[in-house]
């Protein structure tokens, strides 16, 4: 049986501007800097604030860093000032302001970049000082140059004793990163999100280097920029934080995307204050959308709304809802979604939607308004599918069913919180990638015993080293000589020992004795070839 399924498709060349070049303004992508629109409008040039987007493996402390800076700098934040996540902050350090996107990942990241918007102007890689560089931490490496960025390497979490900077260093410039205490061009800095050592400093150099970058734009003509976050608010309406890059946004204006339009009625700063205007760099909340923008869509202030209005693609939205073919091979998270209200399970939809679908897909079996009864626990039960209600609860009934059954309902208060908790469902669906790393060899030199599961081995280590607790694939020379030959058997490496005692590990040239634990039957001549396998999570 083959499913069909909704999902978003975008064509990179349809997410043009047909009429931004009217206003003489090049693809954003190319950065402002060397944009030729600044020809004889020089005199209207600014300097504006850098735009810094945290990148890096998991749990080596992005957001750990976006808070250190939000706790040293917003103090406003006691005082209620920081109310809801809106996707970027702002702080200022020595008079100088910076802007940081707040949705640190490489996903929000991509999904930025992937309509064409070129968002920061400074990437900050972080890593982990006690454990290095990771399968992630070369992702972010290669997004950052891919977007030709600035960085600065942050090495975190040097507040526990086992960080060691140096080796980290080292890795780095095995992927290309050199950092200038290595000779390099790269600036790095230590730090601690937990204890906030290091924290002015980091932000010292993101000072320098926005310097360094001459970041320029212009404050005159029509505001335009990039959606950094959008969703529906169910008292507000389409709610959207956009990023000016040039111009200032006013209360009244006009804005467009190539998917919606809107006036804007409400203009807020990221602590929710109101705001008259926003200027190039800053955050600002805006509400009046007709619809929800899509995260990375470009905006523009037009001269009206019928303006706005011709600039909207239907192209793009056809797009959006291509129908794919998915091989029944492929896994499908089951969904039931109740919301209090019938916009909020379109904006449920469309953040949904937003998800990147290529390893998991979302498929919502049923969606409706009000709360979550008895029908929607049969649909669960025999769909195999989770309950999503959004500011809804389930009634008497349905929470005895679902007790019985054991069927999940989550609740949620929050857009945003609901597509994380969505994205971690997916998530748990992929299988963990597993990453063989080979450490050494072991050539066999004598079969002392041999029962049923274990065989003791005498050896010499011909290559790196061998530890305990390995993994061993036995494998067997052909008599033509070839040099590995085939696979005869995979186990443990239970114990090891040098000299009849117990070591842990042994290195190239040492003979040792070894206790595997596994298939085949280990022969004079045999190459153990030892490794050890990481289950890296995956991600969507
Ligand atoms: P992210 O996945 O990169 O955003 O990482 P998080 O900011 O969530 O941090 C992952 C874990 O590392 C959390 O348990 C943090 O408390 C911890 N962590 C982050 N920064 C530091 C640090 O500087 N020192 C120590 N000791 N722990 C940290």
């Amino acid at each position: 049986m083959t499913k069909i399924l909704m999902t978003k498709t975008r064509g990179q060349e349809s997410l043009e501007f047909e009429n931004w070049n009217l206003f003489g303004i090049c693809n954003l992508e190319l950065g402002i800097s060397n944009n030729t629109m600044v020809g004889k409008e020089n005199k209207n040039l600014i300097t504006r604030p850098p735009v810094v987007v945290v990148l890096g493996h998991v749990d080596h402390g992005k957001s750990s860093i976006l808070e250190a800076i939000k706790d040293l700098k917003i103090t406003e934040k006691e005082a209620g000032g920081i109310t809801q996540h809106i996707g970027a902050y702002e702080v200022e350090h020595q008079q100088k302001k910076i802007t940081f996107i707040d949705t640190p990942g490489h996903e929000a990241f991509k999904a930025l970049r992937s309509r064409g918007a070129k968002v920061a102007d400074i990437a900050i890689l972080v890593v982990d000082a006690t454990e290095g560089v990771k399968a992630q931490t070369r992702e972010a490496i290669s997004h950052i140059k891919m977007a030709q960025l600035p960085m600065i390497v942050a090495l975190n979490k040097m507040d526990l004793p086992q960080a060691d900077p140096e080796r980290v260093k080292r890795e780095l410039e095995k992927e290309g990163i050199k950092v200038e205490s290595l000779g390099g061009k790269i600036p790095a800095i230590e730090l601690s999100a937990k204890t906030g050592q290091g924290i002015p400093d980091l932000l010292e150099l993101i000072l320098l280097v926005a310097e360094m970058e001459d970041l320029k734009t212009v404050l005159s003509g029509p505001a335009r920029g990039v959606v950094i976050e959008s969703y529906l608010d169910s008292q507000r309406g389409p709610t959207a934080t956009l990023l000016v890059k040039e111009g200032k946004l006013k209360r009244g204006d006009v804005v467009g995307t190539l998917s919606t339009w809107g006036k804007v009625k409400i203009l807020e700063d990221f602590q929710g204050r109101p705001l008259k205007e926003a200027i190039p760099s800053e955050p600002a909340v805006v509400i009046g959308f007709a619809k929800v923008p899509w995260v990375g869509e470009r905006f523009q202030v037009f001269a009206d709304i019928k303006e706005a209005q011709q600039n909207i693609r239907p192209k793009e939205k056809k797009e959006i809802g291509k129908v794919l073919l998915v091989s029944p091979e492929k896994k499908v998270l089951n969904l039931i979604l109740k919301a209090d209200v019938l916009g909020s399970l379109e904006a449920i939809d469309e953040v949904l939607r937003n998800l990147p679908q290529e390893k998991v897909t979302v498929r919502v079996l049923s969606k409706g308004v009000g709360p979550i009864n008895e029908t929607d626990l049969k649909l669960a039960r025999s769909g195999k599918a989770k309950i999503l209600g959004f500011r809804v609860k389930p009634d008497a009934i349905a929470k005895r069913l679902a007790e019985r059954d054991d069927i999940k309902i989550l609740s949620f208060e929050v857009i945003y919180e609901l597509s994380q908790a969505v994205r971690t469902l997916m998530e748990r669906m992929l299988e963990p990638e597993i990453i063989r790393e080979e450490l050494g060899k072991i050539k066999v030199l004598v079969v002392f015993k041999r029962d049923k599961k274990r065989q003791i081995i005498g050896g010499k280590v011909i290559k790196g080293e061998v530890s305990r607790g390995t993994m061993i694939e036995v494998l067997r020379p052909s008599t033509s000589g070839d040099e590995e030959g085939e696979k005869v058997g995979e186990g443990k490496l239970e114990n090891l020992q040098k000299n009849k005692k117990d070591i842990e590990k042994g290195t190239k040239g040492d003979e040792v004795g070894i206790m595997y634990e596994g298939t085949g039957q280990i022969e004079e001549g045999d190459i153990l070839v030892i490794y050890k396998e990481e289950r890296k999570k995956a991600e969507l």
